[in-house]
């Protein structure tokens, strides 16, 4: 039985009654291909929290071939996952703005053991604790199609999808006219060997969380269109 296969198994984790006014400390936490940034972008919106997404910070340095993007980008394309005190210290850094203070919601971080004991650390340097972890599940075959089918825009970050979310002109972003493109690591050698790194890796932290009743549970297979509706259910109104 693999990792995603036993979260199937997994009991439904008990809903909130409501969010209340603490839960603005989010991390998101998934398979890749589970709709963790989708996710994110909706909850920003809802809840109106900054968005950290790990993956996109990563990949901005890569095209714009800084020194962090040099070290990161054979990492990415391999599938495997960037070094973690590499990691870490970009977290620590965006985790000292302003914004975040209110809350924030983290999109791929933390993706290792060694992430989640430093985001304890930095979280309570700055006098705060986490509320609540959102865990995105999804079948391996789902995962598979939806990101050997997906494209990004590398100028704005904006997703799309060959069978269900096409742009309007074929190849080009609706939101900013760049050319559309598979990531590396969308292609089918590479999602296969990220499964793997995501059970062998990340997966194992989940139990922490789940030691302290953070964790609330999400199916990653809903329409789209039903996704604010089960934000709300799991995680509470905004
Ligand atoms: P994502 O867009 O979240 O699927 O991330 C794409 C790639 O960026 C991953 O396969 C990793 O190589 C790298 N990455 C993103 N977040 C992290 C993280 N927290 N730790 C290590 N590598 C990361």
């Amino acid at each position: 039985m693999n990792a995603i296969e036993i979260v199937i198994t997994l009991p439904f984790f008990p809903q909130s009654e409501t969010r209340g006014d603490s839960w603005t400390r989010i991390i998101i936490l998934g398979p890749p291909g589970s709709g963790k940034g989708t996710r994110a972008k909706i909850m920003g919106k809802l809840y109106d929290l900054p968005v950290v997404t790990t993956g996109d910070m990563l990949r901005e340095a890569v095209s714009e071939g800084t020194e962090l993007g040099k070290l990161a980008e054979g990492y990415m394309n391999r599938g495997e996952l960037v070094r973690d005190d590499i990691v870490i210290s970009i977290v620590e850094d965006r985790m000292s703005k302003p914004d975040v203070v209110k809350g924030f919601i983290l999109d791929g971080f933390p993706r290792s053991v060694e992430q989640a004991e430093a985001l304890d650390r930095i979280l309570n340097r700055l006098g705060t604790a986490l509320d609540v972890v959102l865990y995105i599940t999804a079948e391996q075959e789902t995962i598979i199609e939806r990101l050997s089918l997906r494209r990004s825009c590398p100028k704005c970050g904006a997703i799309y999808h060959l069978k269900d979310m096409l742009p309007e002109r074929e190849g080009i972003c609706d939101e900013c006219g760049g050319v559309l493109v598979q990531r590396e690591d969308d292609k089918a050698k590479i999602i296969r060997h990220r499964l793997e790194v995501y059970e062998k890796q990340t997966f194992p932290i989940l139990e922490r969380y789940e030691r302290v009743g953070k964790v609330r549970q999400m199916s990653g297979e809903i329409d789209i269109k039903e996704i604010p509706d089960e934000i709300r259910r799991v995680l509470g109104p905004p």
